[in-house]
């Protein structure tokens, strides 16, 4: 008597168990993602496509079929990863259409994606729809283009109200000589520094962006400085100079 009520006991919780798996699968099915990529042509934001386009099932690795439907109508059935079908709008008759795929996992359970709705254009209504962007697009960029050639005015005039420029890579100060002068493009950029070279003194070194009033006070240093080289001596004492300079570098 104890040992059958225990087998019934043993039965019923095997049952109890097995109902209870088929619950848990049934209510947790494996995840099916479909998305829909346009390859080619057009594809608004309103879901109004033409061209070519991929549907694609992310979860590659928890199925062994994937079904791609058009409303009831399979389109491809694939039976091996990547589960990704490649179609033209063309090829199906224009108007509104319910994509979805089915898919199967090794354990013959079946998943259906979340449609996605799209409205297939015409060829000719898609070249129509491209049209009209490309016209606005080409209209934006022109109206971005004259602003920004605009704005380049303004600054460039307010910073030569501020007391002049010194371009778009900022200005320095020679180490050598002392004097101001704009970076130019062209200098290696070592990270921090630009290996430049001096219009001034013609001599190269490292130097990094200075601020505008280290500008401004090295501008008048060099121009109160009665001792500036270059405008005084002769062109005999400047090749020396010149000379003996190189000799330290
Ligand atoms: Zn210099």
């Amino acid at each position: 008597m104890k040992t059958r009520s225990l087998g019934l006991l043993v039965f019923l919780m095997a049952a109890l168990l097995a109902v209870a798996d088929r619950v848990s699968a049934q209510a947790d099915p494996p995840p099916l993602s479909l998305s829909l990529r346009r390859d080619w042509g057009y594809g608004g934001l309103d879901g109004r496509i033409q061209g070519r386009f991929t549907l694609r099932v992310k979860e590659e690795s928890l199925f062994v079929r994937v079904v791609f439907y058009l409303d009831e109508t399979e389109m491809a059935v694939l039976d091996e990863p990547p589960f990704a079908f490649r179609f033209h709008t063309g090829d199906y008759p224009p108007g509104e259409h319910r994509l979805w795929a089915q898919a199967f996992t090794a354990e013959g359970e079946t998943v259906a994606s979340e449609p996605i709705y799209a409205y297939f254009l015409t060829d000719e209504e898609g070249r129509e729809a491209t049209t009209r962007i490309l016209i606005v697009v080409g209209g934006l960029s022109l109206v971005s283009t004259v602003l920004a050639g605009l704005m380049l005015v303004v600054l460039g005039r307010s910073e030569k109200s501020a007391g002049g420029s010194y371009g778009l890579l900022g200005g320095t100060i020679c180490p050598h000589c002392g004097k101001p002068y704009a970076m130019h493009f062209y200098a290696p950029n070592l990270v921090t520094h630009r290996f430049d070279r001096c219009p001034h003194c013609g001599r190269w070194a490292l130097v990094r962006r200075q601020p505008l009033d280290a500008l401004r006070a090295a501008e008048g240093g060099a121009e109160d400085n009665p001792q500036a080289p270059a405008s005084q001596e002769t062109e005999e004492e400047r090749l020396r100079r010149l000379l003996d300079e190189s000799r330290y570098e």
